[in-house]
């Protein structure tokens, strides 16, 4: 880190730049907002102006703004570099020889490739001919900088003009060598549509042909992998849709570029394309952090509802609650956005989750009468479920497939668990899941260490803690607390009450008092949680015996109940 970055660091405040990519609440000296790093419904991530740091202390990320650009857009210390130098008008040297040629002559040089392939859109009416008919409207065109690449050599020439190494034209994909060794465009008589990487810098083109398609002129081409462009990292407009995304909390995933700008046309903005590549688990891992939703799109045939299974399968395996539209006699987003501007934002609205519509499709009226057809259904959809990750969502979908089948939630509920089981047994000797463990675990910390700082600032939030609490706070926390009363002097003890004061300072008593409450209430969904978990598996041993198994599943839901109780006492906030 060199002078450049103290430089940056005194021009962009932290607040001002985190407030565009969160919302941030004033908390006494500091800001909190919901941390984009973690799923969390009450806000942990903390902002210091004073030090120009921020925190999370639910999953224990931090740092300056570098560190935050990085981790939140997926890039490289030289990327996030020459991002932040360019957003506070300082110069940058500090960038080596090696790392300029590595990101910045790419970037100068898609920038440049992408203006020349929009001007030559300007001079090419068929092209222009095929966008109107698609219906991509001017704005959008200009805003997603559609362009046409001619072909030849005429990228290759323009380049080289303006400077570029025709070795750096070649290794960023935008030429190759013919067999005679001449340098040649790659994109020839294409539309091209660029991509964008998270922070809206162009990294790599599409290019979809205009003429029939052919053996050696596939419909679509893609930039090959380059330093700037790494195909797992990249979904199609997220650069455009992540704020959207942040708000609503949901995403509506496309298969291609023109399904992307058609819906983003349309006004649904917290849209984003897979465009070509298969969802990777950074991609997914990414898209958790700022979405709860996945909503798709399906077919109304047998093929659709297997890709509808699939995504369940796929997105509910990260957590993420899948809802789905139809899109009625249109075959896909593009030509629905085509045919009707307003067809797709009512659509979404009516979205319905993914398994209620398998549910009724499955569980029509002449199906329930054949008793073996039902059983074998039921197995079908039980695997479906057991791959979802929320123990809350399967037991949902086990209450509604009781409703619908007549088979009882517990039977369901066992056969679930065999089918999990056996699951297990697949995969343990491939991977364990210690990491999430101790995630839940410091999570459960985390929330702790907030109340005792609480109980530091105001005895009446501690004697709350040690009376009403105590059965189930933990009892290495409650010993903090007495010894914050026993012996001021301690110091760990006066550590904590710094650490407190500096958090809760100047925080109205109200405030501090809703916090405490919902702290509580975090706390104890995280404690029932736990208990649920510990149910879950008495029940699968208690397979075989039909009176504990009762008794278990008992105790299973009413504590099932509970925490419905307690998360719908969040919403009604
Ligand atoms: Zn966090």
């Amino acid at each position: 880190m060199g002078k450049e970055t103290e430089l940056i660091k005194q021009k962009i405040d932290v607040v001002d730049f985190l407030r565009s990519y969160l919302t941030l609440f004033p908390a006494g000296k500091s800001f909190k907002a919901l941390c984009p790093f973690h799923a969390e419904k009450t806000p942990s991530f903390i902002v210091s102006p004073e030090r120009q740091t921020w925190h999370c202390f639910g999953c224990g990320e931090g740092g300056d703004i570098f560190k935050f650009i990085m981790r939140y857009e997926n890039i490289e210390f030289p990327e996030a570099l020459r991002f932040l130098a360019e957003k506070a008008g300082i110069p940058i040297r500090t960038i080596s020889p090696t790392q300029q040629r590595e990101f910045g002559v790419l970037y100068d040089m898609h920038a440049d490739a992408a203006k020349f392939f929009s001007d030559a859109l300007e001079k090419h009416i068929p092209s222009q001919e095929y966008l109107a008919k698609r219906k991509l409207s001017k704005d959008t065109i200009e805003e997603f900088s559609i362009g046409f690449a001619p072909g030849d050599d005429s990228l290759v020439l323009h380049l080289m003009n303006k400077g570029f190494d025709i070795q750096d034209i070649s290794r960023a994909g935008l030429a190759y060598k013919n067999n005679r060794g001449l340098y040649r465009d790659r994109f020839e008589q294409r539309i091209i549509f660029p991509i964008f990487n998270a922070v809206g810098k162009i990294v790599a083109f599409t290019g979809r042909i205009i003429g029939p398609e052919s053996e050696t002129s596939p419909k679509y081409m893609n930039s090959p992998e380059t330093p700037i462009f790494n195909k797992s990292k990249i979904l199609y407009g997220f650069s455009h849709s992540k704020r959207a995304i942040i708000e609503t909390r949901t995403a509506f995933l496309v298969e291609g570029q023109m399904d992307f700008l058609m819906a983003w046309q349309s006004g649904v903005k917290n849209t984003i394309a897979v465009s070509g590549t298969a969802l990777t688990k950074d991609h997914l891992e990414k898209l958790r952090r700022i979405a709860d939703a996945m909503v798709v799109s399906f077919d109304n045939d047998s093929a659709g509802f297997r890709a509808l299974e699939r995504s369940i399968e796929t997105f509910g395996s990260f957590d993420f609650h899948v809802k789905a539209v139809h899109l009625g006699k249109y075959k896909d987003p593009a030509e629905a956005c085509e045919e009707d501007p307003e067809f797709l934002k009512g659509a979404i609205r009516n979205a319905e989750p993914a398994l209620k519509i398998l549910l009724e499709r499955y569980f029509t009226e002449k199906n329930s009468a054949d008793i073996v057809l039902v059983k074998r259904i039921v197995r079908h959809l039980l695997e479906t479920i057991s791959r979802i990750k929320s123990p809350l969502e399967k037991e949902r979908w086990i209450k509604e497939m009781a409703k619908k089948t007549d088979i009882r939630e517990e039977t369901l509920q066992k056969e679930l668990f065999e089918i999990e089981a056996r699951g297990e047994k697949k995969e343990t000797a491939e991977k364990k899941d210690p990491p999430k463990k101790k995630e839940e675990a410091s999570r459960m910390r985390t929330i702790c260490e907030r109340l005792v700082l609480l109980g530091f600032t105001d005895p009446e939030f501690s004697s709350i803690l040690k009376t009403s609490h105590s059965d189930i706070f933990p009892e290495e926390f409650l010993k903090t607390i007495e010894a914050g009363e026993k012996d001021p002097e301690d110091e760990r003890v006066a550590l904590l009450k710094m650490k407190a004061t500096y958090e809760f300072s100047g925080i109205p008593k109200d405030d501090l008092f809703r916090e405490f409450n919902e702290l509580i209430r975090q706390f104890t969904l995280e404690y029932l949680r736990d208990a649920l978990e510990k149910k879950r598996k008495e029940l699968k041993k208690a397979a075989d015996d039909e009176v504990m198994m009762k008794k278990t599943a008992d105790e299973f839901h009413s504590i099932s109940k509970k925490i419905n109780e307690l998360q719908k006492n969040e919403k009604k906030k």
